[in-house]
């Protein structure tokens, strides 16, 4: 299970991330795009940090969190992550929809709905070295590994390993969608910078539920 103040420390938790991990990103996108992924990622988590700080200081529905994450994130950023981060968030709300404390079937439903949400506005497959090659794999596990152990933290351990996997495979792949696609062979050898940035997120969330 989860309280708003956790939620509200996981978002905390990925904003100083996304700031140690921002010259890895901007350097990834470097080699495949226009090198901005942690300049991108920075500037929504920082109006994030900003909400966090301002009105959603005392909030404890962690379905109006989640949405205004989502929101903030949208207005907040311009590149191909602005809307895709968006609706993970505004979907995955739906599960948290006036709770001030959610349980592990609606922890598992939030991230369910948020890579479904994402797969349906990007219309990337698992192939096309993006983020959706962490995220898939995260949520056939995590459904997997739920349906049996009914345990979240359990599932979303497996889930986290699978991500990492899938960020991994996406050395391997050439480019199809964004602004990479463009490469073709040259960008082999490099992990996508959105699956590295999703792993992260996913990890940093579990870290938060230990
Ligand atoms: P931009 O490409 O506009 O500069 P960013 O550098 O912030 O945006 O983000 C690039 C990342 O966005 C890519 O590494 C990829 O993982 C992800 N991405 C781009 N297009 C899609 C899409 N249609 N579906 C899923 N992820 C995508
Ligand atoms: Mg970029
Ligand atoms: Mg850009």
């Amino acid at each position: 299970k989860m309280t708003a103040d956790e939620l509200k420390n996981f978002l905390m938790n990925v904003v100083t991330m996304i700031e140690e991990q921002k010259e890895y990103l901007c350097e990834l996108d470097r080699k495949l795009g226009d090198g901005d992924h942690g300049v991108t990622m920075s500037i929504g988590w920082q109006a994030i940090n900003d909400k966090l700080n301002d009105e959603l200081k005392y909030e404890q529905d962690c379905g109006k969190i989640a949405i205004m994450t989502g929101r903030t994130f949208l207005s907040a950023v311009g590149s191909s992550v602005g809307p895709l981060y968006a609706t993970g968030f505004m979907r995955g709300a739906k599960a948290f929809q006036g709770k001030t404390e959610v349980n592990d079937v609606e922890l598992k439903d939030f991230w369910v709905a948020f890579v479904e949400g994402i797969k349906e506005r990007g219309k990337a497959e698992v192939g096309d070295k993006t983020m959706v090659d962490s995220l898939q794999p995260a949520l056939e596990t995590l459904q997997a590994s739920f349906d049996k152990s009914n345990n979240f933290v359990v599932s979303f351990t497996e889930a986290v390993a699978s991500a990492y996997q899938g960020m991994e495979s996406t050395k391997d792949m050439l480019s199809k969608r964004g602004r990479s696609s463009r490469l073709g062979e040259r960008s082999l050898g490099t992990i996508d910078p959105g699956a590295a940035s999703a792993y992260l997120i996913l990890e940093t969330f579990l870290k938060t539920m230990n």
